[in-house]
């Protein structure tokens, strides 16, 4: 509109100008068409790049962002819709959404050509089937013992349908964390991201986790945000907050 102004003043200074004596006056010329060209630097679009992290989708149930951890649980009833069977090398059945069953069969077949063979051995968990887990760990363990391990019915990742537990023949298809100096352990602490994968609990982080360090516990978050949670070397729970996300403490949660 401002610009439609501008051009019409113009319009009207040209057509003086002819009527008094056919000369247009440069500098004249120049004055009369400043402001549009003014309005038009001002009107130039800011475009803003879309945070990987809001709000909405990191606490919105079934999102690839969605925190889980001891002081935000997943619902008794959520399970997610797309689940599959992980046709890979297992040492069970076990099930993950697809989008990250995909991203782990690139993962399995980026180590099998470094001469690695990972196997999954733990990926959806019901609701139920944690409750269960979980009291058997209890009772063997004490609660305090079984806390730091495994997780309460609904603040697992494992129900989120995007955790897959791995391991190697070198670790006695086991989950430990001596998992980590084998071969396989380090493929995945080095190359996991590039999948759309993070180790999940990582090393001297079990008070902001919630868990002791798990080299064998991969959250599927996207290629985009996993690499840039490696970038950035923090737990999910430290990136969200220097993201502006406040959270609720873990150690409040327990
Ligand atoms: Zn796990």
């Amino acid at each position: 509109m401002k610009k439609m102004i501008g051009l019409s003043v113009l319009t009207i200074f040209l057509v003086g100008c002819t009527g008094n004596n056919g000369i247009i006056n440069k500098d004249d010329h120049k004055v009369t068409s400043t402001p549009a060209e003014t309005n038009e630097q001002v009107e130039e679009e800011v475009v803003e790049e879309t945070p990987l992290v809001t709000e909405e989708n990191v606490f919105t149930e079934g999102t690839i962002e969605q925190l889980v951890n001891p002081a935000y649980a997943l619902s008794e009833t959520y399970e997610p819709s797309d689940l599959v069977l992980v046709d890979l090398l297992s040492t069970q059945e076990t099930y993950l959404r697809s989008e990250a069953y995909e991203a782990l069969k690139e993962l399995f077949e980026a180590a099998n050509e470094e001469g690695l063979q990972l196997y999954a051995v733990s990926g959806y968990r019901s609701y139920a089937m944690q409750e269960t887990l979980y009291n058997n760990y209890v009772y063997q363990h004490g609660q305090e013992e079984a806390d730091r391990f495994s997780a309460k019915p609904g603040t697992s990742e494992h129900q989120t349908g995007l955790v897959m537990d791995v391991s190697s023949e070198s670790a006695w298809f086991g989950l430990s964390e001596s998992f980590e100096a084998t071969p396989e352990g380090e493929f995945v602490k080095n190359n996991a991201h590039k999948y759309g994968f993070v180790v999940r609990y990582l090393k001297g982080k079990e008070d902001i986790t919630g868990y002791m360090y798990e080299p064998w516990h991969i959250r599927y978050f996207g290629k985009e945000l996993a690499q840039e949670l490696y970038d950035s070397g923090l737990t999910y729970e430290e990136y969200l907050e220097n993201n502006n996300i406040s959270l609720t403490p873990v150690s409040q949660a327990k």
